[in-house]
């Protein structure tokens, strides 16, 4: 784990160095070193060191402004970049005795976009009280012997994915595979169940863009809902095979990016282009899969934003089956609970390389981007994400498989 870290803030260094400052390359390529210690030192004072040396740590430079008063500011992997600066560090107190101490968290030509939380052991997390003054987070805390995580949301990193698929993979059929290597090298993994007869394919990814965490733990919760022991669950799986990949840019997650991929690209905006390891990995598999009578049937893409948002592929479009979206939303919005609302927002956007497009352009079939609010209870994603699954599985039963096949209108002349 410490030798990832290293490497991973050593090629961050690069990336970010090359990005904005290429004229002067050449001769920077001997000081690397150098900035990479300047950069980490920069964060350590005489009273606290603000620490990134773990999976998703960020935080680019540090001031101290008074004794106990810092700021922090996160940048940006590069430019032109969807504004949500993420910041994830662990606060070490280098004093003895314990200290109250006010941190400024600031984004680059940003507006604050996740709330603050802390954390101990970086597993169980708690919201900090906060103050939003001129686009900046400003924090106080009560700082102890014991290190302290602060960060945008919840850190899920790699490590985590790697226990928990292998932990569902025990408890369940799904199959734990590795579906290839980012462009850092890496695991893209995947969960997996099939069976040679079954024809329809189902396939959910996740983590495109490393900080939205709303939609990574409604990912984790409707997964294990569609992998759980019950027998809606053992006819959907005796009828359907199931692709799961939860962790689609393991890279950005490691570095703490704010949207990107270590490319500096959205993976959201490359699906039909395939300029990036990432989305080829997937584009392979379908290649490989959807052979002979093998068809995709639907296809999950979870997120995060302002709100509670399903992004449908609209009824009218060249889709089968034609109303699959909207019917589906309409059985979740009535078995949800009454303080969630179901938000479906139909439309289309061609060419912009957005997974849920490219499905529908390539195959004709529904597919969603499924956006869980920032803020959203965490309870409540859990809720609707158990729910979805069950309402997904009963309505996708209840389809015929030749209602799946796209048939263009006849024109009646
Ligand atoms: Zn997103």
């Amino acid at each position: 784990m410490p030798t990832l870290s290293t490497s991973v803030a050593f090629v961050h260094v690069i990336r970010t160095w090359r990005l904005s400052k290429s004229v002067t390359a050449v001769i920077a390529l001997g000081a690397m070193s150098l900035c990479l210690s300047t950069s980490a030192q920069a964060c350590e004072f005489n009273n606290v060191h603000f620490k990134t040396d773990f999976e998703a740590g960020k935080i680019d430079e540090c001031k101290q402004l008074t004794e106990n008063h810092f700021e922090l500011l996160t940048k940006p992997e590069n430019r032109p970049i969807n504004p949500s600066p993420w910041y994830a560090f662990k606060v070490v107190n280098k004093s003895t005795e314990n200290q109250q101490i006010s941190i400024v968290i600031k984004g680059e030509k940003a507006k604050p976009r996740y709330l603050p939380k802390m954390s101990i052991d970086g597993k169980q997390w708690q919201a900090l009280p906060f103050d939003i003054i001129d686009n900046a987070i400003h924090i106080s805390i009560q700082l102890q012997q014991q290190d302290l995580y602060i960060a945008g949301q919840e850190i899920i990193d790699n490590a985590f994915y790697a226990q928990w698929n292998q932990a569902l993979a025990k408890q369940s059929g799904f199959e734990f595979q590795q579906l290839g290597l980012s462009t850092e090298g890496r695991r893209i993994d995947a969960l997996v169940h099939s069976k040679p007869e079954n024809k329809e394919w189902f396939l959910v990814i996740g983590r495109q863009h490393p900080p939205e965490i709303t939609g990574a733990l409604a990912l984790l919760s409707f997964v294990e809902e569609l992998a759980s022991q019950q027998q809606l669950n053992a006819d959907f799986l005796a009828r359907f095979n199931v692709m799961i990949i939860p962790n689609l840019n393991p890279d950005g997650v490691a570095e703490g990016n704010w949207r990107h991929n270590t490319k500096g690209t959205d993976l959201n905006r490359d699906w039909g282009k395939f300029t990036q390891l990432e989305t080829q990995q997937v584009q392979t598999w379908l290649n490989k899969t959807l052979v002979e009578q093998q068809k995709l049937v639907f296809a999950l893409d979870f997120h995060s934003t302002q709100q509670d948002i399903f992004y449908t592929m609209p009824s009218d479009y060249t889709v089968a089956p034609s109303t699959f979206s909207e019917d589906w939303l309409k059985q979740l919005n009535d078995a949800t609970v009454s303080s969630f609302t179901v938000r479906p927002k139909p439309g289309s956007s061609p060419n912009r390389g957005i997974f849920k497009q490219y499905l529908a352009d390539e195959y004709n079939i529904h597919s969603i981007t499924y956006e869980m609010g920032d803020n959203t209870n965490r309870e409540l994603i859990k809720h609707v994400a158990q729910t979805a699954a069950q309402t997904l599985m009963q309505q996708m039963l209840s389809i015929e498989p030749e209602q799946y096949i796209y048939q263009p209108a006849v024109s009646n002349q």
